[in-house]
């Protein structure tokens, strides 16, 4: 319906956390779980008389999100003063870039690739630039109730970089997409840890067609966008269905009401009346920097996707998946390419056991791969067990959790007194019993193959999980009839 047609626009911060300093002083950028109001000097505390340097491990930084996210650098440019007061801002100014009165952004352009059911789309961006972050803000509770408010200055001047796509996305699921292929990017370039608390903000700009737009801001996670956008297009669709007239408008994200609400109508720009920071030199890239870092930059997840095709034989789609977490990736490269030492030759079945139970479980305890205790060799010795018929797939999605602390294969085989059972004398007893105890789902069996199903499933349970899927089914079938 083009009447309701929903644009989005993302402003995406990146808090550069794998920096080991600020971007403008030499204070330690690891500020996270550190006593507040510790790690700061007179640079990011914007005490009068001090005098900002640039950290040039952030230029570098920047220049390798640039490139891998296809911008044209900007070899030359000046920093801007963002001016606004406000108390997370000591000096009352942000230093920034500015795209506008002679200045330049970091980046302009780029795209990223979104893949949302089977169809691509390329998401352009506007430009990306670096600035530095303010203080942190602690409210009791709401923003909108809290008593009082209280200040944090160690994260002052940690290194943001900031991402600006183009009003193109249609909806909250493009979005989400966009982030997660954002996140995976960031991931590969290693400049920064995003499942860090705080590591990330977003901005949304979003409109009905036609109408003027509302930024939300402050969406601290990327969970919570697609979340946010979803309550925010609701709100102005019923308003537009009131008839009531929408207004340009800053709104703040609640996480906790989980609602958006308006704080203030919209700044425009020649609010923050931006002009050159004569405090720093113009910074000047050149092209053997930029020549350098490339050459550093290691293969990005689209590239990697085509390669795990060819070269593992993976769909489109599995490869997708297993390449947008980087550390998930390294660890399937590791596997497969030991496998040959356990008999195996495919790496598909590799691939599922990473995408489905691991995944699952790492999902389920909030970890990465990486600080799980698994090893690739073990899902190696666990498929060959399979293969070998010492134990059913059945059996081994039970040892998942044990293997995923670490314990060995064998030990575990060994521990649960688990195995395949196969022999038709020994099963053919117990789907006899299984027959004699359902006999309303016996009744079902004809033209009814969920029955069949739900007849193994019993077997499952009486063996637990130890008959072979396979035999039990013959057995079944021929007692039945
Ligand atoms: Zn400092």
């Amino acid at each position: 319906m083009s009447d309701t047609e929903v644009i989005i626009g993302l402003e995406v911060h990146i808090q550069l956390t794998n920096l080991k300093t600020k971007l403008f002083c030499s204070c330690n950028s690891d500020y996270r779980g550190k006593e507040q109001n510790t790690i700061v000097c007179p640079i990011c505390l914007g005490l009068p008389g001090s005098l900002p340097v640039i950290n040039e491990n952030a230029i570098g930084y920047a220049t390798r999100l640039a490139l891998a996210l296809d911008c044209k650098i900007n070899e030359e440019f000046w920093f801007f003063r963002k001016n606004y007061f406000y108390p997370d801002l000591p000096k009352a100014f942000q230093i920034s870039q500015y795209n506008k009165a002679g200045g330049k952004a970091f980046g302009d352009g780029g795209h990223i690739t979104i893949r949302l059911d089977g169809e691509k789309k390329e998401i352009s961006l506007d430009r990306i630039h670096l600035e530095e972050d303010p203080a942190r803000l602690v409210h009791k509770g709401s923003i909108a109730s809290s008593p009082y408010t209280l200040v944090d200055y160690n994260r002052s001047g940690m290194t943001l970089i900031e991402i600006v796509t183009n009003p193109v996305m249609k909806s909250p699921e493009e979005a989400r997409d966009f982030l997660n292929q954002l996140k995976s990017i960031v991931q590969y370039t290693g400049i920064a840890d995003l499942d860090l608390e705080g590591s990330v903000r977003v901005d949304a700009n979003i409109s009905i067609k036609g109408n003027p737009r509302s930024e939300v801001k402050n969406i601290n996670s990327f969970k919570e966008v697609e979340r946010a956008l979803k309550w925010e297009i609701q709100r102005q669709r019923n308003a537009l269905k009131r008839g009531k007239e929408l207004i340009q408008e800053t709104r703040h994200w609640d996480d906790k009401r989980r609602v958006t609400i308006g704080l203030r109508t919209k700044e425009f720009e020649k609010d923050y009346r931006y002009f050159p920071e004569q405090d720093l030199v113009p910074i000047n890239i050149d092209k053997k920097f930029i020549e350098e870092v490339k050459k550093e930059l290691p293969e990005m997840p689209n590239a990697r996707m085509k390669r795990f095709q060819e070269q593992y034989q993976l769909s489109e789609f599995d490869s997708e998946i297993l390449v947008l977490d980087k550390n998930l990736a390294d660890f399937f490269e590791k596997g497969v390419q030991q496998n040959k030492s356990f008999g195996l030759d495919d790496y598909k079945t590799y691939c599922n056991w990473l995408m489905g139970d691991i995944s699952r479980w790492l999902n389920d305890n909030n970890k990465n791969i990486n600080d799980s205790k698994l090893k690739s060799n073990q899902l190696n010795e666990l498929i060959m067990n399979i293969n070998d018929g010492k134990i059913t797939g059945k059996i081994a999605k039970g040892f998942v959790d044990e293997m995923m602390k670490g314990n060995s294969i064998s030990d575990i085989i060994k521990k649960s007194g688990k195995k395949r059972i196969a022999d038709e004398a020994t099963l053919y007893k117990i789907v006899e019993e299984v027959l004699k105890e359902n006999l309303d789902i016996v009744k079902d069996y004809n033209g009814n193959p969920r029955a069949l199903e739900a007849l193994i499933g019993k077997c499952m349970q009486k063996t637990r999980g130890q008959a072979d899927p396979n035999v039990t089914r013959n057995l079944i079938k021929k007692k039945i009839q």
